[in-house]
């Protein structure tokens, strides 16, 4: 990795010292500590929710979610063919079936039309109990007509905001969204305990069934005391890297849609009412070569640039019901890159640097 691009996890001295005191409080040794309690109280706080339940990862996160919307075996959960394939597993490790829905054009979030048609199929429709929307890539899923749609058939909404902690739209928390939602301090996300995550909802009813689920008495998915202290100076500068993420975004994006000859097209959010939060930035190439290309450049010159998700178009329909076209989720998995945020932390100094990097990788 160029030593321009700032490691990842980072090395700041209040992780050191948050540790530290973890240890000598004593907090690191107990099943209840004040430290994760504080740490569910803030993430409330900062996020505007009126529960958090904290868990071992993003994955179980959904998991869990999924079993408090009260999914069962042989009931069929909705979720998009381009998402995090653990999904995928999650639905099927509570016995139930995915059915997939294709995301939109030029975003990588559920196609509302898409579900729409799922919907509308009253021959087959009746086993889905609730559906997972992520945000992917920094772009923010079509809350207002997902909600309708979930409303209208009484399905749950689960809002898988895993990569966008600190996103807003309209100025609300991602995390505020559908009838219940899940984050992820895993190794690689925006905030990072190595591995960890946590639920939300304003749900009362979901909350009393996710406490069920999760207090045996003790945790089932326990976050550590140890990983919720490194949460937190994290947490603090949040706003401040997602601006700064937001800003090399910016540049990036101008300088690729500027240079004529380009074969890539970056894709950010375009959307005025959302404050994104990057964990990828996607961009799209115009072809399988030229991906391939670019991926290969960007190994060789250490760019943290890898693949979008596979999109999951050809899993056995023995696995899972595929009702609508996925013509975009295949496009996406085919044709866009993503680059990690590592390289989207950069000083300004080294903007122009990084989107040479990235179009000279483009180029023959
Ligand atoms: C990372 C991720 C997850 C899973 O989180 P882990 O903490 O790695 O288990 C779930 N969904 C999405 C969209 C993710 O990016």
């Amino acid at each position: 990795m160029p030593d321009w691009i700032p490691t990842w996890p980072p090395d700041w001295p209040e992780i050191n010292s948050a540790l530290l005191d973890c240890v000598a409080s004593g907090q690191w040794g107990r099943y209840h500590s004040d430290i994760c309690s504080e740490l569910a109280a803030r993430l409330q706080t900062d996020f505007d929710v009126a529960h958090c339940r904290l868990c071992c990862s993003g994955t179980a996160a959904v998991e869990i979610s999924l079993r408090a919307c009260g999914v069962k075996p042989d009931d069929e959960v909705v979720l998009a063919a381009m998402d995090y394939p653990g999904n995928f597993r999650c639905i099927e490790s509570v016995a139930a079936r995915p059915v997939l829905v294709d995301v939109q054009r030029d975003s990588p979030c559920i196609d509302p039309q898409s579900l729409r048609k799922i919907a509308l199929d009253s021959s087959s429709n009746k086993r889905i109990v609730a559906v997972i929307a992520s945000s992917l890539y920094g772009h923010a899923a079509d809350w207002d007509e997902l909600q309708s749609v979930c409303t209208e058939n009484g399905w749950k909404l689960i809002n898988d905001a895993c990569q966008v902690m600190g996103m807003t739209i309209d100025g609300k928390p991602v995390e505020t969204f559908g009838d219940i939602a899940t984050t992820s301090f895993g190794g690689s996300k925006v905030v990072s305990a190595g591995a960890g995550g946590a639920v939300f909802t304003n749900d009362d009813r979901l909350a009393s069934r996710l406490d069920a689920w999760v207090n045996r008495p003790s945790e089932t998915f326990p976050l550590s005391p140890l990983q919720a202290a490194v949460i937190g100076p994290q947490l603090d500068r949040l706003n401040k890297m997602n601006q700064n993420r937001r800003e090399n975004v910016a540049f990036l994006a101008n300088s690729i849609d500027s240079d004529a000859d380009c074969k890539l097209n970056a894709m950010p959010s375009k959307r005025d009412d959302v404050q994104s939060s990057y964990y990828k930035l996607a961009i799209e190439t115009c072809s399988v070569e030229t991906k391939n290309q670019v991926l290969a450049k960007a190994a060789e010159s250490g760019l943290p640039i890898g693949k979008a998700f596979r999109s999951m178009d050809r899993s056995s329909p023995r696995r899972c019901r595929k009702p609508v076209p996925l013509e975009n989720s295949k496009h996406i998995a085919e044709q866009w890159i993503v680059l990690d945020h590592r390289a989207l932390l950069i000083q300004k100094q080294h903007q122009q640097t990084l989107a040479s990097a990235i179009l000279s990788a483009a180029k023959l």
